[in-house]
């Protein structure tokens, strides 16, 4: 019986073949006992109301602990706060609290909206004014491409967790080592809340590599050389992407590392082996109960 916490990430879906997708993938990955999912959140507003159907509806079905993201950014207090009543109403307790990207796309300098949250800081003390959330934050091992400093970027985690953050979940990393080496400064900091590595599988290299270059997360030279000349062959392509993303994890969890988020992709196959092969297994009676469309 392995003592890891797994969660999965969802997004909300646009068409009925996605829709699909998001519901076969929760039902046959909730059995494995997440100690959460959740439904990411378009920055802006622009998934609000699918975002919310999709939670509700998780919710409803009881499978697992739910949480909803949340961004601020391009969007009043107001704003945002009927979000939080709204979620809090529909009985969610848990919310992933973010900035979000700026409305140019990530990379694109950021403006707080006059009348917003300035930040996700400021989003999570405001989210605990409107009811007793639960909150999870983001968190970035090779520091957010806003950030002055490696420094500047954990007093920001910090203040998150001043304003009631209890959980981080990081952006994607391919380098592991970049990942201890935070681990250790956030010890060094006096961070003491559990810190999620956000696991990402490769699917699509060149675009993963352009999404990497905003985010400012490496992509080491052994991951380019080995998706090197694959780009019309998806089945080994997709082996690859299954080995590094197991050879991740397993290195991980010899690190001690305790926690796992994945980002799924609304896909279960990958994440399902991989959390089989750190010893999360299902509860099988719940995989019955699961069973079923949406
Ligand atoms: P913040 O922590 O508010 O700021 C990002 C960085 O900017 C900080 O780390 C800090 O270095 C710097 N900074 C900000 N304010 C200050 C300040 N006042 N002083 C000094 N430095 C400051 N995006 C979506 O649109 N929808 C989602 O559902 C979504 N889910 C995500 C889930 C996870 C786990 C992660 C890691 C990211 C997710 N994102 C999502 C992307 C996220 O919105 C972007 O990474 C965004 O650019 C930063 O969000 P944040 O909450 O980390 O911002």
């Amino acid at each position: 019986m392995s003592n890891l916490n797994v969660s999965f990430e969802f997004f909300p879906p646009k068409t009925d073949k996605m829709n699909e997708s998001l519901w076969r993938s929760f039902n046959k990955l909730t059995p494995l006992r997440p100690r959460f999912v959740s439904v990411t959140y378009g920055a802006g507003g622009t998934t609000r109301s699918r975002t919310h159907d999709t939670v509700a509806r998780m919710i409803k079905k009881g499978a697992a602990p739910v949480a909803a993201h949340l961004t601020c950014v391009a969007a009043t207090k107001n704003e945002v706060d009927d979000v939080l009543r709204n979620y809090w109403k529909s009985g969610v307790r848990h919310i992933v609290a973010l900035r979000g990207d700026p409305p140019g796309g990530a990379g694109e300098p950021f403006t707080p909206h006059p009348g917003g949250y300035e930040n996700a800081a400021a989003l999570a003390a405001g989210a605990k004014k409107i009811g007793d959330f639960e909150i999870t934050v983001g968190c970035y091992p090779e520091k957010h491409p806003d950030s002055p400093s490696e420094a500047a970027d954990i007093e920001m985690l910090k203040r998150k967790i001043d304003a009631g953050a209890t959980r981080a979940i990081t952006q994607f990393f391919y380098d592991n080592q970049a990942f201890l080496r935070y681990r250790d400064r956030l010890d060094a900091a006096g961070v003491k809340i559990p810190v999620a590595p956000g696991i990402m599988p490769v699917t699509n290299f060149n675009g993963l590599r352009r999404m990497a270059d905003i985010c400012g997360a490496t992509i080491p030279g052994r991951l380019v050389k080995l998706f090197e000349n694959l780009d019309d062959d998806p089945s080994t392509r997709k082996l690859i992407a299954a080995t590094v993303a197991a050879q991740q994890c397993l290195e991980l969890a010899d690190e001690g590392v305790e926690d796992f988020h994945f980002y799924t992709l609304n896909r279960d196959e990958l994440t399902y082996a991989l959390c089989l092969m750190l010893g999360v297994r299902p509860d099988l009676s719940l995989q019955d109960a699961g069973e079923g469309a949406a």
